[in-house]
Parts: structure tokens; sequence; C-alpha cells
């Protein structure tokens, strides 16, 4: 099984995917916004300084993000899905040496490949449940909880995301454009990259990643 990098603009679906695999494999999830999400809610002070930069759209600052990540891949001892690094190419260049030190070669790197309007509009219809954080989406029949507003899980009433609102979604797709997918180069260089172009058929996803992932 390979460890899994996703690379993909702002509501492709890297938390739908990375959900798709753990429920089959033996994952440890790192999901760097649900990191800083956590961190905002706890009120710290570290959270109230990020809390602005992630509603504008805008990206936390790399040596954070850089010494959080490593972290967590030198405290776990199974493999890895990261959902949200790296997110630009002095990140990925620190990813690529922590990998080094760490002797980690066996990883895929899954970019997802999604239109503006569709991610637009998976982004304006998201609602997350605030204790498990499961996602929905009220736009996409198979994505609806089954009792409007409320986790079909903890039965807890779901909640928007505030940096999913149009503008801020703009600024997010823009940065991805500018300062992540350039990083698709680097890693094709190494032979690390499958493309995957999403639609709405979930069926194919799902057996497109299981594949992916096997040795
Ligand atoms: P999405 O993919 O829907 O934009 P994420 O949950 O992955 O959302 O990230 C939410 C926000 O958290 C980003 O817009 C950014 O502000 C911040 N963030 C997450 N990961 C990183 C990272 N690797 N570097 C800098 N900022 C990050």
């Amino acid at each position: 099984m390979k460890n899994v990098i996703f690379l993909a603009p702002p509501a492709a679906g890297k938390g739908t995917c990375s959900d798709i695999l753990k429920n089959k494999y033996n994952y440890e999830h790192i999901s760097t916004g649900a990191i800083l999400r956590s961190e905002i809610a706890s009120q710290s002070s570290l959270g109230n300084e990020i809390k602005s930069i992630i509603e504008k759209g805008n990206l936390v600052d790399d040596n954070l993000m850089i010494k959080l990540i490593e972290n967590k891949l030198t405290s776990i001892n199974k493999n890895f899905i990261l959902d949200g690094f790296p997110r630009t190419i002095t990140q990925a260049y620190s990813l690529d040496n922590l990998f080094k030190e760490l002797n980690i070669n066996n990883y895929v790197v899954i970019y997802l490949n999604i239109d503006k309007s569709l991610a637009l509009k998976r982004t304006l219809g998201r609602m997350t449940c605030p204790k498990c954080g499961k996602s929905y989406n009220i736009y996409f029949d198979e994505f609806k909880p089954i009792n409007d507003g409320y986790c079909d899980i903890c039965n807890e009433e779901l909640s928007k995301r505030s940096d999913d609102n149009e503008e801020s979604f703009n600024n997010r797709f823009d940065t991805y454009i500018n300062s992540t997918l350039p990083i698709l180069k680097f890693y094709e260089e190494k032979n690390k990259v499958i493309k995957i172009d999403v639609d709405n058929n979930f069926e194919f996803l799902s057996s497109k990643l299981k594949e992916i992932v096997s040795d």
C-alpha cells in the first residue's frame, strides 16, 4: 500500500477521497486544513492568528506548516495520506528532504483535476458536522444528509465553513493556480503523479483510488 499525497484545488474532494481510502485501509489521515481549523476552535493565540488568514483564503506560513508536518510524520508508524500539504514549492522541497531523512519513497501524488465551476458549486453547498467532521453537500443528491441540516451519524446540526463563500473560494482557487499547481511539475519529474478527472461519478472515483494505492 502506498502513501498518498493529494494535490487538488479547493473542494475537489481531497477529504472525501481520504475517507474512501481510510474506510478500506489503515491510513493515518493528515489533513492540514482540519488541523488548522481545530487550532482555531481551541481559541489559542496561534488559532486566533491564523483565523483571518484562512477566512480570506490565503495560505498559512510555510515554516509553521512544515514544522507541523515534520512533527506528524516523525511520530507515526503507519502509512499516511497527506491532504492539504504540500501547497507551495517550498513545502514540497521540505517534504522531499524529510522523506529522504525518513527513508520514504513508496508514495504516489494523486492529482484531482476539477472544473472551477464544479469546485465553486461544491464549495457553496458544503456542510460539515462539527462533531465527527463528516462532510455533506446540499446541491448533490448523493451527498445530502437524510434529515435536512443534521448529521446522519451524530444528529448534530451541520455548519458551514467560514471560508466556504464565493470571495474566499476565488482567492483560494487563484492561490492554488499560482502557488500549488507548480508543485505538479516537481512530482511529474519524479514520475510520481497520477491524475484523476473529477466529476460526480463516485463509483469510478472509489475504484480508481483503490487501484492506485495498492502495490
Ligand atoms: P480546501 O481544500 O477546501 O481549500 P483545506 O481544508 O485543505 O481546504 O484548507 C483550508 C485552508 O487552510 C486553506 O485555504 C489555507 O488557508 C489553510 N491551509 C491548509 N493547508 C495548508 C498548507 N499546507 N499551507 C498553507 N496553508 C494551508
